[in-house]
């Protein structure tokens, strides 16, 4: 018998009718279902990054949802790689969902020995928010993506992006926010992807302007675009590992350069050179006939994107890494000086990180659009010296479309987040919004051990450090978060980054607003900690004038 959701559009519950035995598993419930409604591929359970699921198959998936429904207020629910393997009583305060995904002892901790397991059905690849069902859709990185490009614009320009043109790859599930957000920061955006379709999607859900098929076309609306200092974002249909080597041939240079292509997985993610638009299916059944020749062949193609990088950088362009790993790849594939240009991190995000800034993000699990315009109001209020958090707010409302659940991003720093978690649970308790959940990226200031991404580089030389994403996961739970994940290999692949996510349910009870004084001092703390652990003055600052206590520093 096929299974029950197999095959049938999965989109997340609205209104106040609680098919569980509580807010907190109705709410991790309705999460799950809105990965699916956000999905890149949902018939694959695929949520976005490459391969990156939110269930091991759809048997998994069914028996997730029949648990959830049935799960008591003092139960934890065990899920394993997406499958769910237990069922334990724990205590009230205790998570109710506990996670782990995609991880391998270290020593066979790679793609191969991944996809040889994920083939016998034994793990799934959860990405960081697929696998964690806290994918928001695209609007969940776009905050980030905008800070990053607005920080990049402050220090090479002193400005916004006015006038400048940035050329990038890849309008998948994270990639997509790209065009917008380099919008919003006031420049040009060319984003470069094979896939026809995902930029369509784009277009259709106004996070892209337009889509164009023609290299010269779109080069040419660019300059006079950059001329005339008007925002516009493109999508052209093409391979960057085609179309960068050419841009750099033909002289064109772009302002600043950059990739999200899903150059983390050779096989299932990035498509080598020539493919593109109505050739993409051959590359898929390459994939799928020849794994070795496609694997031989990607590799190839990220070395001469990868190249590509390099020589606009050489020409003056301004070139970071998205926390991809097409460095790591195409150093992999030969190419000696792969790392010739920054990581995002520690180029344009350390200092945000470094003070327990990250990315804040809340769900209307009612539904209903205006509890998530009445929390903006909140944000503004609460912190009103905070000129980056209000513009941003403004930004988002006038320019960010509903996805799935209405949510919101905004990066919060140590001390502000439980502030605005425990108003939102008031709000919940005196009825003038439904209930909300409140998570956020792995992407963050303690939860992430990235040595091609968010640890690039630490003073200290912790960048291969795994323990701090490990201690924030465990501290999470002792603090009685609801939802508490652990993944390997999220944003650059498996063997390359441990990273743990949370949620926390605001139902508006009493209780609730215990688990947020704890889980908003831990969870943003231990990377506070970890930071200043590292040496940086701005995180043993933060210990200094705040509550927080670190045994090591005076
Ligand atoms: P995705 O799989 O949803 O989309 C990837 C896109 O790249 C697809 O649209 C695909 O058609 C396109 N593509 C692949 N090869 C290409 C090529 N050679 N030329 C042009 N287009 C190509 O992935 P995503 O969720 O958008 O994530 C993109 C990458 O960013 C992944 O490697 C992911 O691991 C990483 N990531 C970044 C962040 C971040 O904060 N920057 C966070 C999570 C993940």
């Amino acid at each position: 018998m096929l299974p029950i959701s197999m095959g049938k559009k999965i989109t997340a519950a609205r209104g106040d009718r609680l098919r569980c035995k509580g807010w907190r598993q109705e709410a991790i419930l309705r999460m799950l279902e809105n990965n699916l409604e956000n999905a890149e591929v949902p018939d694959e359970l695929i949520i976005y990054g490459g391969t990156g699921k939110a269930a091991r198959d759809w048997d998994c998936y069914d028996v997730i949802v029949k648990t959830l429904k049935e799960l008591e207020n003092d139960e934890t629910l065990v899920i394993q790689s997406g499958k769910p393997v237990g069922v334990f009583r724990t205590w009230e305060t205790s998570p109710r969902v506990v996670m782990a995904n995609s991880n391998l002892v270290p020593h066979w901790s790679n793609w191969t020995k991944f996809y040889e397991l994920e083939k016998q059905g034994l793990m799934m690849y959860g990405q960081m928010t697929a696998g964690s069902w806290c994918y928001i859709g695209t609007q969940g990185i776009i905050q980030g993506t905008y800070e990053t490009f607005s920080s990049l614009a402050k220090k090479h320009y002193d400005s916004d992006l006015g006038g400048k043109i940035v050329l990038t790859g890849g309008m998948g599930g994270m990639g997509g926010a790209q065009p917008l957000a380099v919008k919003m920061a006031g420049g040009v955006c060319i984003d470069v992807d094979c896939d026809e379709k995902r930029i369509d999607r784009r277009v259709n859900i106004g996070f892209c302007d337009q889509k164009l098929f023609d290299v010269k076309e779109t080069i040419a609306l660019a300059e006079n675009a950059k001329e005339n200092k008007t925002a516009i974002s493109i999508g052209l249909v093409g391979n960057c590992a085609d179309v960068f080597p050419l841009l750099v041939k033909q002289g064109f240079k772009p302002d600043v350069v950059t990739d999200q292509t899903s150059a983390h997985d050779e096989l299932n993610g990035y498509v080598p050179v020539g493919y593109y638009g109505d050739s993409l299916k051959d590359a898929l059944t390459l994939r799928k006939n020849d794994p070795a020749e496609y694997i031989k062949r990607s590799m190839k193609s990220m070395m001469l994107h990868c190249k590509a990088m390099i020589e606009f950088q050489k020409n003056g362009s301004i070139v970071f890494d998205y926390g991809n790993n097409l460095r790591g790849q195409a150093l992999k594939a030969g190419l000696k000086n792969a790392f010739d240009y920054p990581g995002f991190v520690p180029a344009y995000v350390r200092p945000m990180l470094c003070v327990g800034r990250g990315p804040f993000r809340w769900l209307s699990l009612s539904g209903d659009p205006e509890d998530i315009k009445r929390t903006d109001d909140l944000v503004i209020k609460l912190f009103p010296k905070d000129a980056i958090l209000s513009n941003w707010i403004t930004l988002a409302e006038r320019y960010i479309p509903w996805e799935g659940l209405p949510a919101r991003v905004c990066w919060l720093a140590y001390g502000d987040r439980m502030i605005f978690a425990l108003a939102i649970n008031d709000l919940v308790r005196k009825k003038e919004i439904g209930p909300i959940a409140i998570t956020r990226d792995h992407l963050d200031s303690g939860s992430v051990a990235s040595p091609y991404r968010e640890t690039e580089s630490m003073r200290d030389n912790s960048d291969a450090v795994a323990d701090w994403p490990l201690l924030n996961a465990l501290l999470n739970c002792a603090a009685g978060a609801d939802s508490v994940q652990i993944h390997n290999g999220g944003g650059v692949g498996i063997g390359l980054s441990t990273h743990a996510g949370m949620v926390v349910v605001c139902d508006g009870t009493k209780a609730t607003d215990e688990r947020i004084k704890r889980v908003f001092t831990t969870d943003p703390g231990i990377g506070v900690i970890r930071h200043a652990d590292a040496g940086y003055s701005e995180a043993i600052e933060v210990i200094h004038r705040s509550d927080l206590r670190d045994p090591m520093i005076p």
